[in-house]
């Protein structure tokens, strides 16, 4: 950016996970070269309380953003062995009947994966935010629209719910599954944008290790990630927080209600026999870690389309603001974090100015649309196969039931065939990605000369 011009006005709209990790890397990689505003609309940067995992693509960008050993501080990782994980048939019932099947499980270890406190990883986020004029973060600031400036074409006035305005030359909607600036930037286009139901809700919950050690000192879900499946239903547990807390999350499915409107709140306080109602019938080893459960919140799992651009002229979407995904391949914040990264790495790039601005939106577009839409997809599909509507196979046509001689086979192989949905998290680099972006700013900058 050339130094006798004024600075770029950069508003990074949403302080959740995707927007705090932009911040941190423009402050990382383009120090204060921008002018850079946070506007959040709650009155504080909060998280829930909740576990999230991180993939090996994700920890690259927190390396390289010197976030990794603050991070390595609160996490139970287990290092390049990979998380110990257990998939296990709990519902325990076989297509067209009410057979008991006894308990089949199979181990397996998940490369890689690094689980965490939510609360704890965005206060680690928050903590490498810059104390200088350069960096401002603002609450209580909620979006209302935006439109481009009569005064200056390439300019965007931004509207606040309080009736505020400020002028920005970079718009970055980080504001999450219910965007606004997605729905402004789709408004005069005719595809959809909205969010709709997946047919799943999850309940949430955080068990205290002592709880459930008295209880059971085996259970599974202490030392290593348990992924329990049934029909139309799976529970994930895994222990988060120095192994301190056992994270459960519980997903109930009607597949067929895809794509229709949820109709209550998307998120609520739900009761403990709620949950034990909805899993009645599972194998004991399963409801006995549900029955430590006292605080229960219930989510309806919503998801945007898969949109045609994630760019205007000089607004961008990143994290659930552009690919809203199911959970089921853990990565709906990792993908914000590639993306804030990507994102960052282009603008720290000299050769971004006012100018090459709205090409190097696209060129982020280009690089980051594709794969995080391909995980859109992956995860969907994961869910099916947690849930038995999906074969090993991964044929959409083979539905419903065992697909080998026992429920033991059959575990073992959606285990295997899940692993292979997720190699990409393990074998790919958001690095190259970024490389390949570079590349192609390469490109444009020899166009433009
Ligand atoms: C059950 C469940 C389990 C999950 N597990 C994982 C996991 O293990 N790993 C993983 O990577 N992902 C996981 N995810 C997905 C992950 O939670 C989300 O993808 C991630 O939080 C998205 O981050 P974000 O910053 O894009 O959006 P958000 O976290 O939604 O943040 C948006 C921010 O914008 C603010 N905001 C909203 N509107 C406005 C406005 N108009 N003006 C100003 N501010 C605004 C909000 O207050 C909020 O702070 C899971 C999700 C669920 C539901």
């Amino acid at each position: 950016m050339d130094s006798t011009q004024p600075k770029l006005r950069v508003a990074i709209v949403g302080g959740g996970i995707g927007g705090l990790t932009l911040a941190v890397a423009l402050h990382k990689l383009c120090g204060s070269r921008f002018q850079v505003d946070i506007y959040e609309a709650a009155h504080t940067l909060t998280e829930i309380g909740a576990g999230i995992g991180v993939w090996p693509r994700v920890w690259e960008v927190m390396e390289a953003l010197d976030l990794a050993s603050d991070l390595s501080k609160i996490s139970n990782d287990a290092g390049k062995e990979g998380q110990p994980a257990e998939f296990r048939k709990s519902d325990y019932t076989v297509k067209g009947g009410s057979t008991s099947e006894g308990p089949a499980s199979s181990s397996v270890k998940l490369a890689g994966i690094r689980p965490f406190h939510r609360a704890q990883f965005q206060a680690i986020l928050a903590a490498h935010l810059p104390s200088n004029p350069s960096y401002t973060t603002h609450f209580r600031k909620r979006l209302a629209s935006y439109e481009a400036s009569s005064i200056d074409q390439t300019a965007i006035d931004l509207t606040f719910t309080d009736g505020s305005q400020v002028v920005c030359d970079l718009l970055i909607g980080c504001d999450g599954i219910k965007s606004v600036v997605r729905a402004t930037l789709y408004r005069p286009l005719a595809h959809p944008a909205d969010p709709a139901w997946s047919g799943s809700v999850a309940y949430r919950s955080l068990i205290p290790r002592d709880v459930l050690e008295k209880i059971d000192p085996e259970h599974p879900s202490l030392t290593k990630a348990v992924v329990a499946c049934g029909h139309n239903k799976h529970i994930i547990a895994f222990p988060i927080a120095q192994a301190t807390l056992i994270n459960i999350v519980c997903f109930v499915s009607q597949p067929e209600q895809e794509g229709t409107k949820y109709d209550g709140a998307w998120v609520r306080e739900a009761s403990k026999q709620e949950l034990l109602d909805a899993y009645a019938g599972w194998e004991p080893t399963m409801i006995e870690l549900l029955n430590c459960a006292e605080k229960v919140t219930l989510w309806a799992i919503n998801t945007i389309p898969p949109l045609p651009t994630y760019v205007g002229e000089r607004v961008a979407l990143i994290g659930d603001a552009a690919h809203a995904m199911t959970p089921h391949q853990g990565s709906g914040a990792g993908q914000a974090i590639e993306d804030g990264f990507v994102l960052a790495s282009l603008l720290a790039d000299p050769r971004t100015n006012r100018q090459t601005l709205p090409r190097v939106l696209q060129i982020y577009d280009a690089i980051r649309r594709p794969f995080s839409q391909d995980i859109m997809q992956r995860s969907r599909n994961s869910g099916r196969l947690y849930e038995f509507g999906l074969s090993p196979t991964e044929s959409e046509g083979d539905v419903v039931g065992m697909t080998g001689h026992s429920a033991a086979d059959d575990i073992a192989r959606r285990s295997a065939a899940l692993q292979r949905m997720l190699s990409w998290a393990v074998e790919t680099s958001v690095m190259d990605d970024r490389d390949r972006a570079l590349q192609a700013l390469d490109r444009v900058t020899e166009e433009l000369a």
